[in-house]
């Protein structure tokens, strides 16, 4: 069964995998997720409205951050959501500050929720199967505590 990112280009897989994100050549400002090459012929400004910059390069961010705020989806996201369990289990979402100065909301790590929260903790980014079927495995980053 293959593994696939669901989202192509947002993060490497492997032991030690990174979320990628794009980087301005001119002021180094950092945003992800990250521009995309083919999206179409309008240039990419930089959003940081002091500069002029459209060059950006593709640069790895920290593997770890910390919490900033937290919740859990008590609710079931209407579709095209596909619930990976049913009947609808709630999962824990956090909004992870890393040490490049962006804030990435990201699902917790299975096995994890707000109880295994608090914000400043610090998190690490791993990737875990979103949906699997016959067709194979897609895959996606989430925040994993890291005292656990
Ligand atoms: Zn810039």
């Amino acid at each position: 069964m293959t593994a696939t990112p669901v989202i192509d280009g947002w993060f490497t897989t492997g032991d030690e995998p990174h979320l990628l994100a794009s980087r301005c050549t001119t002021c180094r400002n950092v945003v992800f997720p990250p521009v995309s090459s083919d999206a179409g012929a309008a240039a990419f400004y930089c959003r940081n409205p002091a500069c002029d910059g459209e060059a950006h390069e593709s640069v790895e961010l920290s593997r770890r951050g910390t919490v900033w705020s937290y919740t859990d989806a008590q609710y079931q996201p209407p579709a095209p959501y596909v619930p990976a369990s049913d009947p609808y289990q709630p999962f824990a979402l956090a909004a992870v500050e890393l040490p490049e100065g962006l804030v990435v909301l990201g699902q917790v790590a299975d096995g994890f929720g707000v109880a295994d929260l608090k914000v400043g903790a610090e998190v690490e980014l791993v990737i875990e199967t979103l949906h699997a079927d016959e067709s194979g495995e897609r895959t996606t980053y989430r925040w994993k505590p890291v005292s656990a």
